[in-house]
């Protein structure tokens, strides 16, 4: 039996958004699992993470969102600025998103929101932090996971919410290296840098001005040539915010640099003198900081199938990687928990000890339901990256057509968007 008890049990590698996301679904669905986490749960980086109204829905199922509401300011204003500091468009689509769908953007520290996935579970002994999962074995009834301090553990099936370096998928390319060289090449390698950023969390204090940096409920975007910047208050006191640059060369996973803290000091003594709101600077938020990193934002879609062709599947970032502007990334993986959540649970009930070929079966349907939104988000992302750091004439020229679209018109558009977003089959539906 897969447990040793014959219940039917699944391993996630990886407690961050989706393995944490996951389990909670599970915790609801009344399916076994345990959580294997490399590192401590909800470290503080300094970054930060937005809930949009779709995936509201889905925390609303869960029993989440009060708390996410009850500490955020929902954000109901997005200014943009040219390089002078100029507000050249005030769109009102996050406020008209919101009332259409009544439920308006989130945005808070990610150890947050972890921290709110964590407290939810039921019982968080089936969480186990520093603990890192170093390899496997599959057989016809489960697979056995071997932890990087040498413990064992026995589940059903393998989920790799291991995120854009997961082991579990370079493991998964080890196994099939010698049979097909060309998709382990693709497991190893499926994502490109383009841009890289530095994300902080300052205080909502400027130490020059000693003024605030902007209201609540704010968001600033600032367009530069090459560059570009966000900033949002999205909790009271803070000011979340990114500086996207384009590197002069595009690298690819898994030789994509690491950057450390002197590096992010070199960006912003380059950088720093920029606007990114009406008055204040890059500069000005790294000097009111509280925490602040900066990464390379890897691009792409891992080429199918997302899993082993047995009883190991992947999950969240480790299937596609997105940039950061448009906070989309992590919400488009909670639509993959939905997916992968809703075809397990209906899998289980025809038949409670599937076969290899049931739960292969369980995991393409997943992916296909997946995949599509993974690839427009990724697609979406980029293109905005680049929209906002003005790469080509184009862009610029679009920027400008862009400001006279109607608000109504594109909160329409979006919301209607938004609201083909899955959710848990499993529980009742959110209030309308
Ligand atoms: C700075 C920043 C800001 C972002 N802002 C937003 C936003 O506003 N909105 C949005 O929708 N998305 C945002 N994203 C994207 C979003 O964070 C990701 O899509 C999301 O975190 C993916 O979650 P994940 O759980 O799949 O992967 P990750 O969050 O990367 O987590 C992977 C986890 O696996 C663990 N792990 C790694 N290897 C192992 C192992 N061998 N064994 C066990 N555990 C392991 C890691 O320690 C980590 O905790 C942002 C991303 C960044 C970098």
């Amino acid at each position: 039996m897969a447990d040793g008890t014959g219940n039917f049990k699944v391993i996630i590698a990886g407690g961050s958004i989706v393995g944490l996301a996951l389990a909670n679904a599970l915790d609801r669905a009344g399916i076994d699992f345990i959580v294997l986490e490399k590192r401590e749960i909800a470290p503080h980086l300094g970054a930060s993470i937005s809930m949009l109204c779709h995936n509201s829905r889905v925390y609303e199922q869960l029993g989440l969102v009060d708390v996410i509401n009850n500490a955020t300011v929902p954000l109901v204003d997005r200014h943009h600025f040219n390089k002078d500091g100029y507000m050249f468009e005030d769109g009102g689509v996050l406020k008209g998103i919101g009332d259409k769908t009544k439920r308006y953007f989130r945005f808070m520290e990610r150890r947050f929101y972890l921290e709110t996935l964590y407290n939810n579970l039921r019982d968080k002994s089936k969480v186990h932090a520093n603990v890192g999962v170093k390899s496997f074995i599959q057989r016809d009834d489960g697979v056995t996971v071997i932890t990087d301090n040498g413990e064992r553990f026995e589940g059903s099936i393998l989920v790799g919410a291991d995120g854009v370096h997961s082991t579990v998928r370079r493991i998964m390319a080890q196994n099939v290296a010698e049979m097909d060289p060309e998709r382990a090449h693709n497991l190893i390698s499926p994502f490109w840098a383009n841009y890289r950023s530095i994300f902080g969390t300052s205080r909502n204090l400027n130490r020059r001005t000693q003024g605030l940096f902007m209201p609540n409920g704010m968001v600033h975007v600032a367009y530069h040539r090459g560059f570009s910047g966000v900033s949002a208050t999205g909790v009271d006191g803070l000011v979340f915010w990114f500086l996207f640059v384009k590197e002069d060369a595009p690298s690819r996973t898994p030789d994509c640099p690491r950057y450390d803290d002197r590096d992010a000091e070199r960006t912003i003594e380059k950088y720093g003198l920029f606007n990114l709101g009406p008055d204040y600077t890059f500069r000005d938020l790294w000097d009111s900081k509280v925490k602040a990193a900066m990464f390379p934002m890897e691009e792409g879609v891992v080429q199918g199938p997302w899993n082993n062709g047995g009883r190991v599947v992947l999950i969240g970032d480790s299937t596609m990687k997105s940039t950061v502007n448009p906070g989309l990334g992590g919400n488009t993986n909670i639509e993959g928990v939905c997916y992968f959540a809703n075809e397990l649970v209906q899998l289980l009930a025809q038949s409670p000890k599937p076969a290899n070929d049931e739960i292969k079966e369980m995991f393409d349907k997943y992916e296909k339901k997946q995949r599509p939104h993974a690839e427009l988000c990724v697609k979406v992302s980029g293109f905005q990256t680049r929209y906002e750091a003005m790469e080509t004439w184009w862009t610029r020229l679009l920027i400008h057509i862009m400001r006279w679209l109607p608000n109504n018109l594109m909160s329409t558009l979006l919301a209607k968007h938004f609201a083909s977003a899955p959710l848990l089959n499993f529980l009742p539906d959110p209030e309308v």
